[in-house]
């Protein structure tokens, strides 16, 4: 009898689901669009739909389904299984792993899409073997969870690793916060993009296409790249600062640039590295799947209280 638990990682536009292994093997794979203007209420139905059906789907398959974990953004309280607070899915207070719980009857865990992508880089990931990983996700935005012998910072409140919201530019850009000069508005891929877009009139590039005319020597794809890097270090220098982590794992969206974004920030930290101990600075290894992976292993991990 193979057992399996169900992954749902439930991201702004789409889901990524899963049946998992316990060895972290991928047995099913299906995505689904998340549709959040229909609002919390319908994507918490959704979600616990798309759940059902995976389990159905591996006991169909001759597998056992016996837990589920669910990734969401915002603010997760992992303890308590709440999703506390979420901009881009409308999330408030909605006791998603209770709610789980009780329509599959069987265990289940919540947890924050980011941190728990953390999770998945640190135990299968580019931070295999590695006590202390900090994983950096850039993308639309930019957030952070630590890994310390392969388990999650969550943080009193649910709310550790914002990493996105250190101020590395004091009056600078504007932030989705609220305030200026956040490292995410300095150096996510939006932010990259939106710059560029700015200074050259090409509303269509994306901070792919800035990392490519700049490795290509554009002067000003060049200059908007270098800016963005130098605040990404400056930030990775605080958080270094803060944890002292043996690896930096850099995923999301920007990490897609490859040597592009990790040559220029190992060299921008190497430059701004005084008494701290430099990080080994890394891209990751599982993509858009790192967060799926994860909540399979947060349900993984809800069963050893159980046993
Ligand atoms: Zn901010």
């Amino acid at each position: 009898m193979t057992e399996v638990v169900i992954a749902l990682d439930v991201g702004g536009t789409g889901m990524k689901c899963a049946l998992v292994r316990p060895d972290g093997t991928v047995q099913h794979e299906e995505r689904h669009p998340t549709r959040a203007e229909r609002g919390p209420a319908a994507v918490t139905e959704n979600i616990l739909d798309i759940a059902e059906s995976l389990a159905a789907t591996a006991r169909a398959g001759g597998l056992t389904p016996v837990a589920t974990g669910i990734a969401v953004p915002g603010v997760v309280d992992e303890v308590t299984g709440v999703a506390v607070w979420s901009a881009n899915v409308g999330f408030r207070d909605v006791p998603l792993r209770d709610l789980a719980r009780q329509r599959l009857d069987m265990p289940a865990a919540l947890g924050h899409d980011v941190r728990v992508g953390a999770l998945a880089e640190a135990r299968l990931g580019a931070g295999r073997g590695r006590r202390h990983v900090l994983f950096v996700a850039i993308g639309t935005g930019i957030a952070a969870g630590l890994v310390v012998d392969g388990s999650g910072y969550p943080g009193a409140h649910g709310a550790a690793g914002e990493l996105g919201h250190v101020v590395v530019r004091p009056g600078g850009s504007v932030c989705g916060c609220g305030r200026r000069g956040c490292l995410e508005a300095e150096s996510s891929a939006k932010s990259i993009g939106r710059r560029y877009a700015e200074l050259s009139g090409d509303p269509e590039a994306t901070a792919f296409d800035v990392a490519t005319r700049a490795a290509a020597g554009e002067e000003l794809a060049g200059r908007v790249w270098r800016d963005a890097i130098e605040a990404l270090a400056d930030g990775l220098l605080t958080a270094q600062a803060l944890y002292d982590v043996g690896v930096v794992v850099l995923g999301g969206g920007l990490a897609e640039a490859g040597d592009d974004l990790i040559q220029p920030v190992r060299a921008a930290v190497a430059e701004r590295i005084t008494f701290h101990r430099s990080p080994e600075i890394v891209r990751a290894e599982l993509g858009d799947t790192a967060g799926c992976l994860g909540a399979a292993l947060l349900a993984l991990d809800s069963l050893q209280g159980d046993r």
